[in-house]
C-alpha cells in the first residue's frame, strides 16, 4: 500500500513498488513482443445451434513469451488498454487476422465471419478508414470480417460513435455487442446502433439452468435480440444441458468448451474442412 513518511512525502512500499516494476517490464516486453513477432492468433469456432456447423471464429491474442510460455491476454490486455500500447497490440491483431482470411480465401475455405476484439482506444473516427484499408490491401471480402466492440464504447459521443458504426458496417463489416449485459444497464442505445450480433456473456451462461435469475437474464436477451432483429450468441458453453436451454430460448449461435476452445489457425480450418458438428 501506499505509504507516507515523516517529510509528508508518499512513497511506496515495497510490495508496490515492486508492481510498477513488474509493469514497466511488462509494457517493455510487450513492446518487444510486438517488434519481435512473439504474438499470436488463436481461433475460437462459433458454431449455429440450428445447423451444428461452424459459422466463424473469434480471433483471440496469445503471447509466446521466450521465458514464461504461451501468456494469455489476461495477463497483458488490460496493461495494455492502460498504457495506450492497445493501439498497437490491435493494429498488430488487425493485421494478423486479415493476413489469416486471405490465406483461407487462397485456400478455398467457404467464407465465414471471424471476429477481432477492439478496445475503448481503437474505437476512433480514424477506424472506418483503417478497416477499408486493410480490406483493400489483403483484398479480403468484407463479410469475412467482424468486429466485437463493448457496451462501455458506445456510451459517448452517441452522434458520432453512430455515424462510425454506420461506415464500418456500409463496408459490409459486423459489428457485435460483446459481454452483453455486464456493462451500462440502459437499453435505449441498442436500438440506435448497427449492430448485427448480441454475445450473451459468459457469467449469464456458467449457472444455467440450475440458476433461476441467469436463466431469465439469459432468455430475456434472447427475447430482446429477436424483436430488435439481432443475431444472437451465447459465450462460455461447456455443457450439453446450458446448450439444451439456450436451444429452447432460441438463441441462434454459441461459443464455448463445449464445441471446441480457442485452437491454432490450422486446426480451425481442418475443423472447417472435415465439417466437424455441434
Ligand atoms: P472475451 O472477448 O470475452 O473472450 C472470451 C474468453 O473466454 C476467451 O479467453 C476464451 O478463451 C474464453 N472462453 C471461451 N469459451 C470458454 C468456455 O467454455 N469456458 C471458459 N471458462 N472460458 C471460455 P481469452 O482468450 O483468455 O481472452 C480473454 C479476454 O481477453 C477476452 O475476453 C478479451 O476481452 C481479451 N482479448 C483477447 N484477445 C484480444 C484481442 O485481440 N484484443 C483485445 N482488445 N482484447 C482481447
Ligand atoms: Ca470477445
Ligand atoms: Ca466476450
Ligand atoms: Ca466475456
Amino acid at each position: 500500500a501506499k505509504q507516507t513518511g515523516p517529510d509528508g512525502l508518499s512513497f511506496f512500499s515495497e510490495d508496490m513498488n515492486q508492481r510498477a516494476v513488474d509493469r514497466l517490464n511488462l509494457e517493455a516486453g510487450l513492446r518487444r513482443a510486438i517488434d519481435r513477432d512473439e504474438l499470436l492468433l488463436h481461433y475460437q469456432p462459433k458454431v449455429s445451434i440450428e445447423t451444428g456447423a461452424i459459422i466463424g471464429a473469434e480471433a483471440l491474442v496469445r503471447w509466446r513469451h521466450p521465458e514464461r510460455g504461451l501468456v494469455p491476454p489476461a495477463e497483458f490486455v488490460p496493461v495494455a488498454e492502460e498504457s495506450g500500447l492497445i493501439v498497437h497490440v490491435s493494429n498488430w491483431v488487425l493485421e494478423a487476422a486479415c493476413r489469416q482470411i486471405r490465406q483461407w480465401m487462397d485456400e478455398g475455405l467457404p467464407a465465414m465471419h471471424i471476429a477481432v476484439n477492439l478496445s475503448a482506444r481503437d474505437f476512433s473516427s480514424s477506424l472506418p478508414a483503417r478497416v477499408q484499408e486493410l480490406l483493400e490491401r489483403h483484398k479480403i471480402g468484407a463479410e469475412w470480417l467482424e468486429l466485437e466492440i463493448t457496451e462501455g464504447m458506445l456510451m459517448h459521443h452517441t452522434a458520432k460513435v453512430v455515424a462510425m458504426m454506420d461506415e464500418i458496417t456500409a463496408l459490409g463489416v459486423a459489428l457485435s455487442l460483446d459481454d452483453f449485459g455486464t456493462g451500462y444497464s440502459s437499453l435505449s442505445y441498442l436500438k440506435r446502433f448497427p449492430i448485427d450480433t448480441l454475445k450473451i456473456d459468459r457469467s449469464f451462461v456458467i449457472s444455467i439452468p440450475d440458476d433461476v435469475d441467469d436463466c431469465a437474464i439469459a432468455g430475456a436477451i434472447v427475447s430482446m435480440s429477436k424483436q430488435l432483429k439481432h443475431n444472437v450468441i451465447a459465450e462460455g458453453v461447456e455443457s450439453g444441458d446450458q446448450l439444451a436451454f439456450l436451444k429452447s430460448l432460441g438463441c441462434d449461435e454459441i461459443q464455448g468448451y463445449l464445441f471446441s476452445p480457442p485452437v491454432p489457425a490450422e486446426t480451425f480450418a481442418a475443423m472447417v474442412r472435415e465439417g466437424k458438428r455441434l
